[in-house]
């Protein structure tokens, strides 16, 4: 069966459909054409032109599985914003606009106590916070994390089978 593949609303790849599930999706409204190019198939009593690139018209969250843990992640998933305080990139502190540079990572549950490098363990910290809380867990230093820290919400791509090279063309274009 030939297969359609489906973007999010933000153009990212989200799997591979069959063009019976594509069809389907079109009907219902879910979806509009991502491109001029057009398959034919076979419906009950006449032949119907579907676009090989589907996009969605809501868009939907995908959790990645094992999202790798860096740093660099932790900070984009907090967007630069102290855990505890709330003070953002570019705010004043202490007569100081505060820089990447100025943001920490935090370990909830401290490394010397067993804390590890994990998403739901680390959150972005700026340096006056982690200074104050030190080697203790919140509740020991009496702070309050803002929100509970978790694996960030990403899409992924999904392809079952081969993805035709006129899709690959098409998707580096809209990268
Ligand atoms: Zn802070």
């Amino acid at each position: 069966m030939e297969r359609v593949l489906l973007l999010n609303t933000s153009y990212e790849p989200l799997c591979v459909v069959t063009s019976r599930r594509a069809l389907a999706l079109i009907l219902k409204g879910r979806v509009e054409a991502a491109c001029g190019d057009l398959l034919e198939i076979q419906g009950v009593s006449h032949k119907l032109r579907i676009p090989t690139v589907i996009r969605l018209r809501r868009y939907i969250n995908v959790p990645r599985r094992g999202a790798r843990w860096s740093r660099q992640a932790v900070f984009q998933r907090d967007n630069y914003t102290c855990s505890y305080c709330g003070i953002r990139l570019g705010e004043k502190q202490r007569n100081k606009s505060l820089s990447r540079s100025d943001f920490t990572i935090d370990h909830v549950l401290p490394v010397s106590r067993g804390g590890k490098n994990s998403w739901t363990n680390t959150v972005c910290a700026c340096a006056v916070c982690n200074q104050r809380k030190g080697n203790r867990t919140p509740h020991e230093a009496n702070m309050r994390l803002s929100w509970e820290p978790k694996m960030p919400r990403v899409t992924y791509l999904v392809a079952s089978g081969q993805i035709p090279a006129s899709w690959k063309v098409y998707l580096e274009v809209q990268n």
